[in-house]
């Protein structure tokens, strides 16, 4: 095949894949063969930049709202993130960081298996939650949001605020749906992933209510408040958002890796689903500095770990060569 049919070929089949999974909630392949497929075309791009395809993934983010929903233009533009498989891809990313910023700090975080979010305060009450759409238009899901328990409609401070973050179904409640579908002879759900994201699509709110979701909240969107990523954190709790309790500070890449390696042995003792861990610069005005690119935070990458079914054997390996 040559370069362009392979680089067409690639393209329409992954914004297939992503039209299933972000819009249809029910993907056709694992994630880890999206991603191969992703890093194929990205590579055959990079080579070939002449042939880049105007409705190529690797320049969008997420995908087309769903009709039937009332659509949201995002007041700010919500990125994805560049993904690491690998510590080379990640020492790659603290190299290019070091570039701009002398002696960062960085906190990793859990990432979060969901649906991303973002909740809209006006005077402290909630105004608006909308999905992450394309990054710059969203679905408006307020009525469904409200009936997750743990978002607060109104915050501890009259403040106007829009905060990031993920909607996710803890796997107690994933089991407990499915059981409860297939009794009733309706087909499962893949993944909790895909359960929250058709939850949170759910006309009827008296269903998403039911089935249990709950929320962590990582970024604030809005012009900041604080001067570091853990302060809006902690100011988030204060708030009374539920923020995820597993994070650390790191300031070189051996810190960095021992945090993945100790997430990657406790992943499965975890009440929700995990796919990796995101390393971000913690001051946000160093994150000012090093900016975005048209699809991803500059100052930021998700490591993720290897798929599933090839875990036990990845964990064996020596994890500090
Ligand atoms: P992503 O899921 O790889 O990463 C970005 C998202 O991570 C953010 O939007 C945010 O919602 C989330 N996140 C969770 N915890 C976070 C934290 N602590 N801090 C910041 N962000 C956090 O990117 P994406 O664009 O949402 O999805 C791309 C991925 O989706 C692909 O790599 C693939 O694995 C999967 N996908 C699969 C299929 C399929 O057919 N199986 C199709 C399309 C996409």
């Amino acid at each position: 095949m040559n370069v362009e049919l392979q680089i067409k070929t690639l393209t329409e089949q992954l914004n297939q894949y992503a039209k299933e999974y972000y819009t249809l909630d029910n993907p056709s392949v694992e994630d880890a063969e999206y991603d191969r497929l992703y890093r194929e075309l990205a590579k055959l791009e990079s080579e070939n930049p002449n042939l880049i395809r105007a409705d190529s993934p690797t320049h969008r983010t997420g995908d087309v709202v769903l009709s039937g929903f009332e659509k949201y233009t995002h007041e700010y533009q919500l990125y994805s993130l560049q993904d690491a498989f690998s510590r080379e891809e990640v020492e790659a990313f603290d190299a290019r960081v070091r570039k701009e910023i002398a002696a960062p700090e960085y906190i990793c975080e859990l990432k979060i298996d969901g649906l991303s979010l973002s909740l809209v305060y006006v005077n402290g009450v909630l105004q608006t939650a909308a999905t992450r759409g394309d990054g710059s238009i969203g679905e408006n899901i307020t009525e469904q949001v409200k009936r997750i328990k743990d978002v607060p409609l109104v915050l501890s401070e009259p403040i106007d605020i829009v905060v990031r973050g993920e909607a996710y179904l803890p796997r107690k409640n994933f089991q407990k749906l499915n059981a409860a579908r297939e009794e009733e002879g309706l087909p499962s759900f893949a993944n909790p992933r895909n359960a929250a994201a058709g939850t949170l699509r759910q006309l009827d709110t008296k269903v998403v209510a039911k089935r249990g979701l709950a929320t962590f909240l990582y970024q604030e969107a809005s012009p900041a408040t604080n001067a570091t990523q853990a302060e809006v954190l902690t100011y988030f709790e204060k708030l009374g958002l539920v923020v995820n309790d597993q994070r650390v500070f790191a300031t070189n890449m051996t810190e960095i890796w021992d945090f993945i390696q100790k997430v990657a042995t406790m992943r499965d003792d975890l009440a929700y689903d995990i796919d990796g861990v995101v390393i971000k610069v913690n001051d946000l005005s160093q994150q000012d500095e090093l900016g975005f690119t048209v699809k991803f935070p500059k100052w930021a990458i998700a490591y993720k770990f290897p798929a599933e079914l090839a875990e036990t054997e990845i964990l064996s390996v020596d994890w500090t060569v």
